[in-house]
């Protein structure tokens, strides 16, 4: 019978370890045992003793190393390994007495993580790996190197203390390790080369910046360890379902498309990577390659496929194929990588573009500029020549082109196309995108000969508003004759959206001008309009004129009404403008038509009304406006609102609309002229027109638009100076 080693015995070894190794601190260790005396049952090993640092790393370390410890512990020899796509560990079996141990080391990781191989890891051991995370990032990093050194100097404590054990006499047999791993001196520098150059690899790889340099240095590695191999990859292309394979090393660089149904020839659906026949299947896929033998790996990252490596004539041992996939692993993650970072670049600048266009869309003046700038922009996207929008019509059922690049338009205007026929019509009744890369041959389009375009690809594009077609983009003869892509498809829908949107604001501010060139309101007092009035006006002329009666204008403006604005403010200045507009509609008759001319001017028409008449009524609106307390006018300089007003009437003043409305305003003028805040009547004998005495020459339009602008200075002088005359 052995004498048993204790518990205690156990964790002394750990502890030993510890002490001697200082750069072993940060390690969990885990001590294995397994009795080769026994017969062999089920588990092989038990667990003996642990020095945990870290309790989450060391769980997935014994997840991990668990499963191949039986193979550990048969092997026995030291090793190094890098699992779950970050972490480090080292496994050194030993023999005490006659028992065989495992040192399990674990808990630090390489300085870049494999999320996806961290999370396949978690999900074995059956834990998150987003809670994983931020917990892995916190072990200390390690190189390859560094692990190897302390795997080293751990294995050279071991076989001290067996020797020291044995000395002691309290152990039975040498420990095994030490005299194996300088045995295995030359596999030893073999697989130390290897591991320099994958760890050589794994720095650079992901300092690589192309997808070409990814590869040429996943190459360059390959054929370092595998000289002589011939090499070929394929690597998916810009339209996202086939490959372009191109050759290295004695075959031929270009060697043209691989149509993704063939991958399968090369890609076995076994894990295990094994070298088989470059047979007729791979010959016929690929009819310039020569070669007897093929070993293929996919490049691939988070279960998605780039492409594929193939070494030929090389017969890669089970460990070389391991080491290559290995590699191959390595640049298909970056070259994940670099996709996505360039698929978010593109994205970046892309919402940065659309965010510029939406400006340039924003300040487009007309609809028919609107039209071309959105053409003008998705052929510029898209490296289009030619292009149209269609807008279907009201009835729903026909369609028009209103605008083009590259097509004569005034062809295209004449034709009315029905929605449903041809491409454009199909697009519009369906709302799909369509993109053809050859109109003669898809079947969904079927069209032949069509001279206008150089290239057989058009892409068209629904204009959509929430889920109604509004229209339709399209877009043909890509600049260098290419197909258009996905990505194409993606960009033109992105734009698409924000010109429907565009278009429809455009629509929708031209119908609200239309209709507001339809209504006969202002909408600010509900009174008429301008427009209005001159047709009121012309027809009340019309009539005065025949049945020989008299009609009156009365021409209103509010007085430093700028200033009241200013300091009152112009929610104020609104409810001002409401409420001069209600004392005059209200003084007036259901018969006069009352008018807001202006911003600030209101023009009455008084019909059947003389001048002395109209004089009356239009003192009675001064007076009103003068008594109503307007909000905040008593902070204004004379504590009031007031209104100035002309008057002229047919005919003495004049005749027609414009006649009349002149008269008016250059009675408005004097009344302004005069000091504000009175009623001036055209053409009245100068002294009416001028109270304080001074008699102004017949003023000019001009004069007239100057003193509407009287400045607050002047008017704080009048004012003074009314003052001091009162
Ligand atoms: P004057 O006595 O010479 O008429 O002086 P004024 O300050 O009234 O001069 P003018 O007629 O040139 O100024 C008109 C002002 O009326 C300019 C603008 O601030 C104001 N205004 C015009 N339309 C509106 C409106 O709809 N709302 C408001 N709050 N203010 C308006
Ligand atoms: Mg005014
Ligand atoms: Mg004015």
């Amino acid at each position: 019978m052995e004498p048993e080693l204790d518990t205690s015995q156990f964790e002394e070894i750990l502890a030993t370890l510890r002490v001697a190794v200082t750069s072993l601190s940060h390690y969990n260790l885990t001590l294995y045992r397994s009795s080769h005396v026994e017969p062999v049952v089920s588990p092989k090993f038990t667990y003996c003793a642990s020095r945990v640092q870290d309790p989450v790393s060391n769980e997935l370390a014994r997840h991990y190393f668990s499963k191949d410890l039986a193979s550990y512990f048969e092997e026995a020899t030291p090793s190094v390994c890098r699992y779950g796509g970050a972490f480090f560990g080292f496994v050194i079996p030993f023999i005490l007495r006659d028992d065989h141990f495992c040192l399990v080391g674990d808990g630090v990781r390489d300085t870049s993580i494999d999320l996806w191989q961290l999370a396949a890891l978690s999900r074995q051991g059956g834990t998150d790996v987003f809670s994983l995370f931020p917990h892995v990032e916190t072990l200390p990093t390690a190189t390859v190197r560094e692990v190897e050194n302390v795997a080293r100097a751990v294995s050279r404590e071991i076989a001290r203390l067996c020797a020291a054990a044995q000395q002691l006499g309290e152990i039975t047999e040498s420990p095994a390790p030490p005299p194996q791993v300088e045995q295995a001196d030359d596999d030893q520098e073999r697989v130390n080369a290897r591991l320099a150059e994958i760890s050589l690899f794994l720095e650079r790889v992901d300092k690589a910046r192309s997808l070409a340099a990814t590869l040429a240095l996943c190459v360059d590695t390959i054929t370092t360890l595998h000289p002589g191999a011939k090499l070929l990859t394929a690597l998916r292309a810009d339209d996202g379902v086939n490959y372009e394979l191109s050759g290295l090393w004695g075959l031929p660089e270009e060697l043209g498309i691989l149509p993704a149904t063939s991958l399968g020839v090369f890609l076995s659906r076994e894990k295990v990577k094994t070298t088989v026949p470059f047979d007729n299947k791979m010959r016929a896929a690929i009819p310039e390659v020569r070669a007897n033998l093929a070993t293929s790996f996919p490049l691939e990252s988070a279960g998605e496929r780039l492409g594929f490596l193939s070494l030929l004539d090389c017969d890669l041992t089970p460990n070389d194929a391991l080491v290559v996939s290995m590699l191959v692993h390595g640049a298909g993650s970056r070259l994940a990588q670099l996709l996505k970072e360039a698929e978010q670049a593109r994205a970046s600048s892309l919402s940065g573009r659309l965010l510029s266009l939406t400006n340039t869309l924003l300040h487009v003046g007309s609809k028919d500029e609107l039209y071309k700038t959105i053409l003008e922009i998705a052929a510029d996207l898209l490296n289009a020549a030619q292009g149209s929008i269609m807008l279907i019509d009201k009835n729903g059922e026909t369609m028009h082109i209103v605008f083009t690049k590259g097509i004569t338009l005034h062809i295209a205007q004449c034709l009315p196309m029905k929605v449903g026929k041809g491409i454009a019509g199909k697009v519009a009744q369906t709302g799909q995108p369509l993109v053809v890369n050859d109109v003669e041959k898809d079947s969904r389009v079927a069209m032949i000969n069509r001279p206008r375009f150089k290239s057989k690809a058009l892409i068209c594009i629904p204009l959509k508003l929430k889920e109604k077609v509004i229209g339709v983009l399209n877009l043909s003869d890509k600049a260098d004759l290419a197909p258009f892509t996905d990505a194409d498809l993606q960009l033109l829908t992105s734009f698409a959206n924000l010109a429907s949107l565009m278009i429809e604001r455009t629509l929708v501010l031209e119908e609200s001008v239309r209709f507001e060139q339809l209504s006969v309101t202002d909408s600010l007092t509900g009174l008429y309009n301008r427009r209005f009035l001159k047709s009121r006006i012309e027809e009340e002329l019309n009539r005065s004129n025949h049945q020989g009666l008299n009609l009156t204008i009365l021409f209103l403006d509010l007085d430093f009404f700028k200033n009241y604005n200013d300091i009152c403010g112009h929610l104020a200045g609104d409810e001002a403008l409401k409420r001069t507009a209600d004392i005059i509609q209200g003084t007036l008759r259901e018969m006069d038509t009352v008018a807001r001319y202006g911003g600030e001017e209101f023009c009455a028409l008084l019909p059947g009304t003389s001048k002395a008449e109209a004089l009356i009524v239009a003192e009675r609106i001064r007076a009103e406006i003068e008594s109503e307390k307007f909000p905040g006018e008593h902070n204004l300089p004379l504590g009031r609102l007031t209104a100035s007003c002309g008057v002229a009437s047919f005919p003495e003043d004049g005749r027609t609309y414009t006649a009349l409305i002149h008269a008016s305003d250059i009675a408005l003028y004097q009344a302004k002229a005069n000091g504000r805040n009175q009623v001036v009547a055209a053409n009245a004998p100068r002294s009416d027109r001028a109270p304080q005495g001074s008699a102004p020459a017949e003023p000019t339009q001009q004069q007239a638009a100057a003193a509407r602008t009287f400045d607050f200075n002047s008017y704080l002088e009048a004012t003074e100076s009314l003052r001091q005359k009162a």
